[in-house]
């Protein structure tokens, strides 16, 4: 009953320069020839890599993402980068609200709502990241924590032009993929709070080409973001390509 589109989303985080981004896209780019048409394919580059692989992976049919996206379209911010910067560039989707900047720079709930809103209303589709911690998991308070992110993260967004990613923390580079049934339960009850049967709920966390194809196979996981196994063209191709 897949009517929606799975999207394939990587993201490179604080890795790859322009040289590596042309490298990994003259590899990738023929091992996704032959896509089935059932599914989208993102990249999310650092800033600097955005026009090189944009210009090198013309008409291969992936998307390019921001990995972040501030809520003002210019202004005195230092550091940071607006939506007009992404979509001058032909960016089309930004995530917002991963657990790195939610971490290290205090991003709030509230702060990720706002950058979900501007991503909406500029053209982008915000790609929002929710997921409990490790703690927060222990303490069974996992369902209370994404029903949070979710309420606060989307307040004033339209859930048609949306992907929402289950990304459970502990499981976001350790290797510690969360269970495919498990995960499958998460993403179903975000697809209720959201309260649209169309939303696009993505799973993230360690997923590998060992992975993908049970993950895939979930009714509620429409697609997966996807860290470190998005840096080598041979694994992310091999999950672009996931046989259900
Ligand atoms: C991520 O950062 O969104 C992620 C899921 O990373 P990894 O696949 O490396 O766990």
């Amino acid at each position: 009953d897949h009517v929606r589109k799975a999207v394939i989303a990587g993201n490179w985080k604080m890795h790859m320069t322009c040289a590596q981004a042309r490298a990994f896209a003259a590899s990738f780019r023929p091992l996704i020839a032959d896509l089935p048409d059932d599914r989208e394919v993102v990249l999310a580059p650092p800033f600097t890599a955005i026009p090189t692989l944009c210009r090198h992976l013309a008409g291969a049919g992936v998307a390019i993402a921001g990995q972040n996206v501030h809520w003002e379209e210019s202004g005195a911010y230092t550091g940071m980068i607006s939506a007009p910067m992404l979509l001058e560039h032909g960016v089309t989707h930004a995530i917002v609200g991963h657990s790195e900047p939610r971490k290290y720079f205090s991003e709030t709930d509230e702060q990720i709502n706002l950058r979900a809103r501007t991503a909406q209303k500029t053209g982008l589709i915000p790609i929002l990241c929710v997921g409990e911690s490790d703690d927060q998991r222990e303490a069974r308070e996992t369902e209370r924590v994404i029903h949070r992110q979710v309420e606060q993260g989307l307040e004033g967004v339209d859930p048609l032009r949306l992907i929402v990613a289950y990304e459970p923390i502990w499981a976001i580079g350790t290797g510690k993929t969360c269970a495919a049934e498990e995960a499958n339960r998460i993403c179903g009850l975000i697809r209720g709070w959201v309260g649209h049967p169309e939303v696009v709920v993505q799973y993230g966390g360690s997923v590998n080409p060992a992975t993908i194809d049970m993950l895939m196979a979930q009714s509620d996981i429409d697609g997966v973001l996807v860290g470190g196994a998005s840096l080598d063209p041979v694994s992310f191709a091999r999950i672009a390509n996931y046989q259900v």
